[in-house]
C-alpha cells in the first residue's frame, strides 16, 4: 500500500489544508482503482476525473466517495456527466452545459465556471471579461447550481496575480452562492490557498513519489 500511492504528502497536504477548511480533491486520472481505493482508506473522500467515461465508471464502481469532473467536456459525453458528476468544475460552454442539464434526474448539479486565467488562448475557459454574461446565462438553468469559479494557472509567470483575479471575480459576485475558488495543483497549491482557494486539485504530489512542498 505504501508505494500505491504517496501516504506522507496526503498526511502533509491534509494538516496544511484542513485547518484552512481548504477541500482537497485527489486527481486520480492517471492512477488506477486500486490506488483510488488505498487513498479512500486513509479517509479521502473527493476524487477528480478529466475523462467523462473514467469518471462514471468510478462513481459506479465507488459510490460513496464524490467524484469531481475538472477536464475539458463534448456534447456527446455530457450524460456521464449529468448523471453521474458530484460536481463539474470545468463549465466553459453553455451549449455543452445545457446538454448536461437534460441528464440531471431528482437533484440540482452544483457547477463551478472555468475561467481562462493564464489568458493563453490554447486554454480552455471562459475569458474574464465575459464572466457576467455567461453567468446570467448559466443561472437560466434550473437543474444546475452556479457554486463558484475554477481556473488554472500558467506553468510559468506571474501564477500569484492569476489566482488573484479569479478570486476579485469571485469575491464581485453579488449571489452569495458563488462563493467557492478551486484553484491550485500540485506544483502551484501553496500560492493558490494564500490567494484564497476553497478547494485544491492535486494529482501528482498524492499519487507519486516526490516532494511538493
Ligand atoms: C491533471 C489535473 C490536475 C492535477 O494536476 P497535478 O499537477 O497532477 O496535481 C488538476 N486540475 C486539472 C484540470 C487537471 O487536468
Amino acid at each position: 500500500m505504501t508505494d500505491l500511492i504517496n501516504e506522507k504528502n496526503y498526511r502533509d497536504f491534509r494538516a496544511k489544508l484542513e485547518p484552512k477548511q481548504v477541500r482537497l480533491i485527489a486527481v486520480s486520472k492517471y492512477s488506477s482503482d486500486e490506488q483510488v481505493e488505498a487513498m479512500s482508506r486513509l479517509g479521502q473522500k473527493d476524487f477528480g476525473e478529466s475523462r467523462p467515461q473514467l469518471l462514471r465508471d468510478r462513481a459506479l464502481a465507488f459510490p460513496d466517495l464524490n467524484w469531481h469532473m475538472i477536464g475539458p467536456l463534448q456534447k456527446n459525453k455530457a450524460k456521464y456527466i449529468g448523471r453521474h458528476a458530484d460536481i463539474w468544475h470545468s463549465l466553459s460552454d453553455i451549449d455543452v452545459a445545457k446538454a448536461v442539464a437534460k441528464y440531471v434526474e431528482n437533484r440540482q448539479l452544483p457547477v463551478l465556471i472555468q475561467l481562462n486565467i493564464s489568458g493563453e488562448s490554447q486554454k480552455s475557459g471562459v475569458p474574464l471579461a465575459q464572466l457576467n454574461e455567461f453567468v446570467d446565462q448559466v443561472r437560466q438553468i434550473p437543474e444546475l447550481k452556479l457554486i463558484g469559479l475554477m481556473g488554472m494557472a500558467s506553468k510559468e509567470g506571474d501564477i500569484r496575480s492569476q489566482f488573484a483575479a479569479l478570486r476579485r471575480l469571485r469575491d464581485a459576485q453579488e449571489d452569495e452562492k458563488i462563493r467557492e475558488l478551486c484553484m491550485g495543483m500540485s506544483g502551484d497549491w501553496k500560492v493558490a490557498v494564500e490567494e484564497g482557494a476553497t478547494m485544491v486539485r492535486i494529482g501528482r504530489a498524492l499519487f507519486q513519489s516526490g516532494d511538493y512542498k
